[in-house]
């Protein structure tokens, strides 16, 4: 412009600086801003060349650019600094980095006038503002689509979301969405500016509370599941997710963003499921699971407290005369009252189960002595002694109640429930309708007479019963020969049952005809099994009975079952006692005579403990003769008792009888026996009775003692 009259070149740079403003404030973008610009510098301004560079890896590119007259369009950035003219590069400034340069060539090889200079840096300046105003207007627009983007999503979101300030003490709430005014019963108004905390009123004392209170100190993201309130009062379930909202360094908390998921069914359902699993349906008290689960714990607890626990096992009596005689539904009826008194009869912190049928279990926990347990016992006869109402008719009910104290009489639920259950058989024998402490004496008479029956029917429905094998061995070869057939029960409470304890009361009450009936058909099933697998089954014996001995139709059944099972008769043996035969002398012989048939062996069990007359079994055709442990556990100590044996062998000996020694325990008494010509024995010197896979294997491992004259 230097080449113009003064008064020229100033009115041009007024048009200029004239023009640049009308173009920058038309401008809606960067690129048409440093266009426009460009443009007015060489159109306006008469200037060779105007262009923008932007920074770039290897220093500017081109972003803008305008010719004068006569000049061609450089192509490139660096291709602006080639041309004659002199120029100046103006930087444009900006925040937090600069936007680059203006370049503006001269017209003339004159260059610039310093108030042309002047001008053309406040053009440069200009300029950066503008496009400082322009990017931040961009930004803001975009935020702004941002945020309605986001508030869209929270109006719609199924979640309730509350934002809470955390720069203000108290957290007010400053947001809530239309999702959360659902959830809770509140309105937006009625919430803003409000601390969140009204959500649990004053049920403060929620495990999550914890959590999401050290989430909001730590100013991290929470998680919990809390216990809330509606405004109604109604309680929700609330799956609580907080997070942190901070400014935009990164640094301060501002906000915590709080998603409310309503679980309420989801966690009802689980509940339920929860409940189920660990209550009893009709009654609503805690099922066995949830009952051995208590025990456990009051275990623990009185253990670290150095207290007792009590557990009363309580039965109703005549519970199956009112279930008979009413029908289900007015027993199940009592059995709900029943369950009503028992948990007016404790603290909340004891425990009432059912254990099924008219079985409760209630646990008393710390207490210090037994008699507090005994209050309890008393307290509750006193609550079930009130009358009632079955179908309309005034019934008494009354329950034996079997006591357990932890740590007296076990340490665990199970014992302490078996002992609780002798206890109460023992009342059930003793007139009912009272309580006991369990005795560690009772255990030995574990069933009461009167619920025997029932109790052993129930034994033989649910397969309470096994049969055992004790091995009888051949003292000549020293091989299992043969195997007694021993009755167990396995009662799910009191454990093993001896025969001792049973086989009496079965016998008075008629029910050792079905046992011996299931005896002989397991026996025969299982030599059957044996033989079928190929292995050398023995001879069983089996102990006939009194009564079943007398049942008239006794040889025609055994023959029907070996028939059945396709056993041979000689593969068993019946064991009888003196006693049995020495009664109507022609009958028995008739029997004896028809089981022999069968091809069966006979045996005399436990010998020497009855009559003892030889001479008059001869008149038997009896096979073999077992002497009673009695006389053998003293053998080798006792000389009478030894001189006994000797000759009671030696006598059936003659009488052409083979002789089994019961009960040889020591290799002393073995070797006592041998001496004396003894022919089997059986005994825990060899094997207890075992079940029957224990003797399978037996069999295949031909487990055997040492064979006459031969060394160990
Ligand atoms: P038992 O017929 O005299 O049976 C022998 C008893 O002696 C068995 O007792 C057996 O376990 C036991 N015993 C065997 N070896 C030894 C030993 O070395 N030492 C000691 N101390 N004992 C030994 P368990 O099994 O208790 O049977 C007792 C009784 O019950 C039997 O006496 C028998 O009279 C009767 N019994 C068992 N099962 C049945 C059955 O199925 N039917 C009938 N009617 N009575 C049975
Ligand atoms: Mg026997
Ligand atoms: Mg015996």
């Amino acid at each position: 412009m230097s080449h113009l009259s003064t008064e020229d070149r100033l009115r041009r740079l007024l048009f200029l600086v004239g023009e640049c403003v009308r173009r920058r404030n038309e401008a809606d973008s960067e690129a048409s801003l440093c266009a426009a610009i460009c443009e007015a510098l060489t159109e306006t301004g008469g200037y060779a060349l105007a262009c923008v560079g932007t920074p770039s890896i290897e220093g500017f590119q081109l972003f803008a650019c305008s010719c004068g007259v006569d000049v061609a369009e450089p192509p490139s950035w660096e291709h602006t600094a080639r041309l004659r003219h002199p120029m100046t590069t103006l930087e444009l400034f900006g925040e937090p980095y600069d936007f680059g340069v203006l370049r503006i060539v001269a017209a003339s090889a004159a260059g610039f006038e310093a108030d042309e200079q002047a001008v053309l840096e406040r053009i440069a300046d200009d300029l950066s503002g503008s496009i400082a105003i322009l990017r931040a207007n961009a930004a803001h627009r975009q935020m702004e689509s941002q945020l309605r983007q986001l508030s869209r999503a929270l109006e719609s979101s199924s979640n309730g979301v509350m934002i809470t300030s955390s720069t203000q003490l108290n957290h007010p709430i400053v947001y809530v969405n239309p999702a959360f005014e659902r959830i809770t019963g509140y309105s937006a108004a009625e919430v803003t500016g409000q601390s969140g905390h009204f959500l649990v009123r004053d049920d403060l004392n929620q495990k999550g509370l914890t959590e999401i209170r050290a989430a909001l100190r730590g100013q991290r993201e929470g998680h919990a599941i809390l216990r809330n309130y509606r405004k109604d009062g109604q309680l929700f379930w609330n799956e609580l997710n907080i997070a942190p909202v901070r400014d935009e360094g990164g640094g301060i908390t501002t906000h915590f963003v709080s998603i409310i998921d309503d679980v309420s069914e989801r966690i009802a359902y689980e509940q339920q499921l929860e409940y189920h699993a660990t209550h009893d349906v009709l009654t609503g008290l805690a099922n066995r699971s949830l009952l051995n689960d208590r025990i456990a714990q009051a275990i623990a607890r009185a253990r670290q407290d150095q207290k007792m626990v009590g557990v009363l096992l309580l039965d109703l009596d005549r519970f199956k005369l009112i279930n008979d005689g009413f029908g289900h539904l007015p027993a199940d009826n009592l059995l709900r009252t029943v369950a009503e008194r028992l948990a007016g009869c404790v603290r909340d912190t004891d425990t009432v189960a059912r254990l099924g049928g008219d079985e409760f279990v209630v646990v008393v926990t710390d207490i210090d002595d037994a008699d507090g347990v005994s209050i309890v016992g008393a307290k509750i006869l006193r609550a079930l002694a009130q009358p009632l109402s079955v179908a309309e008719k005034e019934l008494f009910v009354t329950a034996s109640i079997g006591i357990a104290m932890y740590p007296r009489d076990g340490d665990h639920g199970e014992s302490l429930l078996r002992n609780a259950d002798v206890a109460m058989y023992r009342v059930k024998e003793h007139g009912r309708n009272n309580y006991r402490f369990y005795a560690p004496e009772m255990s030995q008479m574990a069933l009461d007479r009167l619920d025997m029956e029932g109790n052993l029917r129930r034994a033989i429905e649910r397969d309470e019963l096994q049969v055992y094998y004790q091995p009888i061995l051949s003292l000549a070869s020293g091989r299992v020969v043969g195997a007694e057939a021993l009755l167990r029960w396995n009662h799910p409470r009191i454990g093993m049952i001896q025969p001792s304890e049973f086989i009496p009361l079965a016998e008075e009450t008629g029910l050792i005809i079905e046992l011996g009936d299931l005896v002989l058909h397991t026996v025969c099933r299982q030599i059957r099994a044996w033989q079928e697998a190929g292995l050398p089954a023995p001879r069983v014996a089996i102990n006939i009975s009194a009564r079943q001995f007398r049942q008239e139709d006794l040889v025609e059944h055994v023959r029907h079952i070996l028939d059945e099972t396709g056993v041979a008769g000689s593969a068993l043996e019946f064991e009888l006692t003196e006693s049995m035969v020495m009664h109507d002398i022609e009958n028995t012989l008739l029997t004896l005579r028809d089981l022999k048939s069968l091809g069966a062996a006979l045996s005399l069990d436990d010998f020497g403990t009855g009559y003892s007359s030889l001479s008059y079994l001869k008149r038997f055709p009896i096979d073999t003769l077992k002497i009673d442990r009695s006389f053998v556990r003293d053998i080798d100590h006792d000389a009478d008792d030894a001189a006994i044996a000797h000759a009671v062998i030696a006598m059936a000996h003659s009488l052409g009888l083979d002789v089994i020694a019961e009960g040889v325990e020591t290799e002393a008494q073995l070797e006592q026996l041998r001496g004396y010509d003894c022919d089997r024995f059986q005994g825990y010197l060899f094997s207890r009775p075992v079940p029957a896979g224990e003797f399978t294997l037996l069999l295949q491992t031909g487990k055997s003692i040492p064979a006459k004259g031969e060394r160990p």
